[in-house]
């Protein structure tokens, strides 16, 4: 199978972030930027690198950017290039079109363009950092809607030595467990009479108002 062809326009920290991504999971990357300087730095690391101002329709057309699977437009701060640049992929027929945005407006120019998915990398990592705050049982969260939410939290301890079933996590939490990591092991949608131990990492999903409760817990 054909792998995908990834380019990645705006090299600033997010933009150099994912190229080098990439690149190191073995993806062929074209990273470009009307900074040279930028450009330079990434030049070892990726495919192709090449310096051009992607609000220029000729210049971007031949880069030969409809060729490439996914476009990430990871310039932030000039919103008009990034939303001029997203326009001219979206015109030059770029199958997935992946934007940052630096706010919701930003965000909301960009779906109406047509970016298939807008992200807000400053918004959500601040989102899931506060998360990981609150509680040191928190490893990780992640927003699925604005009141829909996974989390990755270390078994409370009054759970430990229980079953599922003893949990209370549906009935007191209105939250549901995906799965269940012990040791280097995973196991999905475990069973009501699966026993929790130390040091389990559990998958819980649902409202956020039940994750914050579950979060509370030592
Ligand atoms: P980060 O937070 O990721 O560092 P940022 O959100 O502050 O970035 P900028 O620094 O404004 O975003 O833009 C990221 C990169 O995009 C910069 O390296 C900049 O040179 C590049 N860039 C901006 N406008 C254009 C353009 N028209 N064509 C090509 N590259 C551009």
């Amino acid at each position: 199978m054909k792998r995908k062809q990834f380019a990645v326009i705006g090299i600033g920290r997010f933009g150099l972030s994912v190229a080098c991504s990439l690149a190191s999971q073995g993806y062929e990357v074209l990273a470009v930027d009307h900074d040279l300087e930028s450009i330079q730095r990434i030049s070892e690391v990726v495919t192709h690198a090449v310096c051009v101002d992607t609000t220029d329709e000729e210049a971007l057309k031949a880069l030969g950017i409809r060729n490439f699977d996914v476009v990430v437009v990871a310039i932030g701060e000039d919103v008009q290039a990034s939303v001029l640049t997203t326009l001219l992929l979206k015109e030059a027929g770029v199958g997935h079109i992946v934007a940052k945005a630096q706010n919701e407006l930003h965000g909301k120019m960009l779906e109406k363009i047509g970016a298939d998915r807008v992200i807000y990398p400053e918004r959500d990592m601040g989102m899931r950092i506060a998360h990981s705050l609150v509680s040191t049982n928190v490893l990780e969260y992640i927003k699925l809607s604005p009141d829909i939410g996974i989390v990755e939290v270390a078994v409370p301890q009054e759970m430990v030595d229980k079953p599922l079933s003893e949990s209370n996590l549906r009935e007191g939490y209105g939250l549901n467990l995906v799965a269940i990591k012990r040791c280097d092991s995973i196991s999905v949608s475990p069973k009501p009479e699966e026993v929790f131990r130390q040091g389990d990492i559990l998958f819980v999903i649902g409202e956020n108002e039940g994750i914050h409760r579950l979060e509370q817990l030592d």
